[in-house]
């Protein structure tokens, strides 16, 4: 489970002090698929690295599964963010190595024994459906095979969630589908929470089964997704549900 308590995070620019998030109160449950939706800087980036540690809160606590993040650090933080992966709106994939270096990485990193990563590699190639494209590079594949590494490379490791930035804004409709459809069977296969931030409401409505929606570093609305498009209550709530209706 993740729990948000009160979570603030600003940013001093030297000129001014900006509230990216406010005052966040949120709480996510284990195989949940989790949706974050809002318009640009309404600080949906700021709030999902949050929950991997990669931003401190200015106030307030983030916890995962039982582990208070906000107070922990070193070693102890390092390995809990090891149970949170992230995937990218452009990839961000080692472009001098080929498919199954990139998804080998984090294994390396984890100092996974070779004849393990191996064994690893093809388990994952096989789960996103690359195989045949184990030694292609990044620059060889098409945007929604990137992504499938990107998923791959986030899964090496088992994390125990797996936060999605704007995964498939950078693909055409019918891939986006083929890759929400990815995350699906990730969610089902392996029982991972995925916490998926976009400003597209047809990909909410599509794979989440919750949605906040993000205005100003708060959250102004959350419900089910069923629920939430059949009566959305903020004008801006509305504005997202009639995107897709
Ligand atoms: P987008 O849809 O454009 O990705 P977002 O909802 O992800 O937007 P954030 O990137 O979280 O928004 O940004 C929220 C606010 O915080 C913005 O006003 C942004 O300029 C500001 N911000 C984010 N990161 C920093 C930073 N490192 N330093 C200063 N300001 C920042
Ligand atoms: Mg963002």
């Amino acid at each position: 489970m993740i729990e948000l308590k009160k979570v603030t995070k600003k940013f001093d620019t030297g000129k001014a002090v900006l509230t990216a998030v406010d005052q966040v109160d949120l709480s996510i449950a284990d195989g949940e698929i989790f949706g974050i939706i809002g318009y640009s800087g309404a600080g949906k980036s700021t709030l999902i690295r949050l929950l991997n540690g990669l931003e401190k809160p200015t106030s307030g606590t983030v916890e995962i599964n039982g582990k208070v993040i906000t107070s922990i650090k070193g070693g102890e933080l390092r390995k809990a963010r090891q149970k949170v992966s992230m995937i990218f709106q452009h990839f961000n994939l080692l472009w001098s190595r080929t498919v199954k270096e990139n998804i080998e990485f984090p294994l390396e990193i984890a100092g996974v024994s070779k004849a393990q990563r191996g064994k690893r590699v093809q388990e994952l190639i096989e789960l996103v459906g690359l195989s045949g494209r184990e030694n292609a590079y990044p620059s060889e594949l098409s945007g929604g095979q990137k992504q499938r590494v990107g998923i791959a490379r986030a899964l090496a490791n088992d994390p125990e969630v797996l936060l999605c930035d704007e995964a498939t804004s950078a693909l055409d409709p019918e891939t986006t589908d083929a890759i929400l459809d990815l995350l699906v069977d990730i969610n089902k296969r392996l029982g991972l929470t995925i916490v998926l931030i976009t400003h597209e409401m047809h990909v909410i409505r599509k794979i989440c089964h919750r949605v906040a929606v993000m205005e100003g570093g708060r959250v102004v609305e959350l419900g089910d997704v069923l629920n939430v498009f059949q009566s959305p209550k903020e004008e801006i709530t509305k504005r997202f549900v009639a995107q897709v209706t």
